[in-house]
């Protein structure tokens, strides 16, 4: 039974079901000579988080629980979400379009994001999404923007400074973080007390502490400084202003092994250590987790298309690159993922272990996912499966060497092992890679250098 998803199917580990769901691939041709790599999404699984999302937070009486969209951009997943009672996070007008295709109310969509636009402002206030200023100067545009009617929930974004977690850039709460407005730069607090008093239709603060490599402590010491706020700015207004508190995501994830550790229940608690009252119903909560909900539902899975020896190392190259796991291959430290190997059937290899590079197929020599990894012995047409890359991965490729985005898949298993497979992303093609990269417009430059008529 694997911590943290109290339903999936007993008789098989995560481990299992991650080699039935392999060899299905292989004899169907999902992963194959025709799509050398794609990205499978554990439905189940990802059923299992919200579950488990949901009843940490049960005893809070108002919570809407939104999916940070950018963890996992595809359609289909925020469908799921959106059908297991979920809302969603979004950062930007192709956010809020696939919230709005994948059938969200827009009372149920929050936009965030530091740069929005006149135009971006003005749709979220028009459809009823709730919005979260990043900064005053955001609160003066949505003063002219805001219509008498609007139903949308206005919030400020704030930064607690409450300092940083291990990855730097995944760290929103430092003192000089480009987030929200800084609550300890001097007279700020004023500040912020004071939009609050201008504006009646201002009544959610929104604080979102940081992502992977943020310890549960520092996030709630965030959250505990948003509450204190709260307080202060109802009681200098004298009355009961503030209704709802965004209290973010960021929950870290475990990409060591297979256990779900923070559990949604440790981040309650610790919430609950460092803000007793946060769940008791006297202010609205919303959340807005990604990677936590979706990480450890997915995985890659990519043909081993050479091996060769290069100083000593052994190199296996893959379709698996940094196309599909840009933070890994740029931040190996920060970004360590567990590899599997298995064979041309798709059953998991074992042997003797061999340190190996697995490398991808992008024309860089840093293109490498796992540097040194300790792997029975890769060979050409094996499958190489990177684990825990259900969110901000696959789902968000890169377009160098203009390689195709993967296809995405959504999987069940069964008892037995059988496995069902569901088309989230067909694989991009090259007549949409040409569309993509100006193919309509062949002629445009060489037209500059002609005499102008
Ligand atoms: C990215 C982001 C999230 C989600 O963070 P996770 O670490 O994926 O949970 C939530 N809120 C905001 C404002 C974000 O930018």
């Amino acid at each position: 039974m694997i911590h943290g998803s109290p339903t999936l199917s007993p008789t098989r580990t995560t481990a299992d079901r991650v080699a039935d769901v392999v060899r299905h691939a292989v004899r169907t041709g999902a992963v194959g000579p025709a799509h050398p790599v794609a990205g499978f999404v554990d439905v189940e699984g990802v059923r299992d988080s919200v579950a488990a999302l949901r009843e940490a937070f049960a005893p809070a009486p108002r919570v809407l629980h939104t999916f940070a969209a950018k963890a996992a951009s595809l359609i289909p997943v925020l469908r799921l979400l959106a059908e297991q009672g979920m809302g969603c996070e979004v950062a930007s007008p192709g956010e809020l379009r696939l919230a709005l295709d994948a059938g969200f109310a827009p009372g149920d969509i929050v936009l965030d994001s530091p740069a929005k636009t006149r135009a971006e402002l003005a749709e979220a206030l028009a459809l009823g999404v709730a919005v979260n200023a990043d900064n005053l100067d955001e609160l003066c545009r949505i003063d002219e923007l805001r219509g008498p009617g609007s139903a949308s929930v206005v919030g400020l974004r704030v930064n607690p400074q409450v300092g940083s977690g291990s990855i730097g850039a995944m760290s929103t709460a430092t003192a000089t973080s480009k987030f929200g407005v800084t609550l300890r730069d001097p007279g700020n607090r004023e500040r912020v007390v004071r939009a609050f008093a201008e504006r009646p239709w201002l009544t959610r603060l929104h604080a979102h502490v940081g992502s992977q490599g943020c310890p549960l402590e520092l996030i709630a010491a965030g959250i505990a400084e948003t509450y204190a706020l709260a307080e202060e700015i109802n009681a200098a207004l004298g009355e009961r202003r503030i209704t709802s508190l965004d209290i973010g995501g960021g929950l870290p994830v475990n990409f060591a092994d297979d256990e779900t550790t923070p559990t949604y229940a440790e981040y309650v608690a610790a919430l609950q250590a460092a803000v007793p009252g946060i769940l008791d119903g006297r202010y609205a909560l919303v959340t807005e987790f990604g990677r936590s909900l979706l990480a450890k539902n997915g995985f890659i899975a990519a043909l081993v298309e050479y091996t060769k020896d290069a100083g000593g190392r052994r190199i296996a190259i893959t379709h698996a690159g940094a196309q599909v796991a840009t933070r890994t291959v740029f931040m190996p430290e920060a970004w360590p993922l567990r590899v599997a190997a298995f064979d041309a059937d798709g059953r998991p290899k074992d042997g003797p272990l061999l340190a190996q590079d697995v490398a991808g197929p992008c024309c860089f020599a840093g293109d490498v996912v796992a540097w040194a990894r300790e792997l029975p012995e890769l060979a050409e047409g094996d499958v190489v499966v990177l684990r825990d890359t259900g969110a901000y991965y696959f789902s968000t490729p890169w377009a160098y060497n203009s390689l195709p985005y993967p296809g995405v898949h959504g999987f069940t298993v069964e008892d037995g092992g059988e496995v069902r497979l569901a088309t989230v992303r067909p694989a991009q093609t090259l007549d949409e890679i040409a569309a993509t990269s100006g193919l309509a417009y062949a002629g445009a430059l060489g037209g500059l250098l002609e005499p102008a008529l």
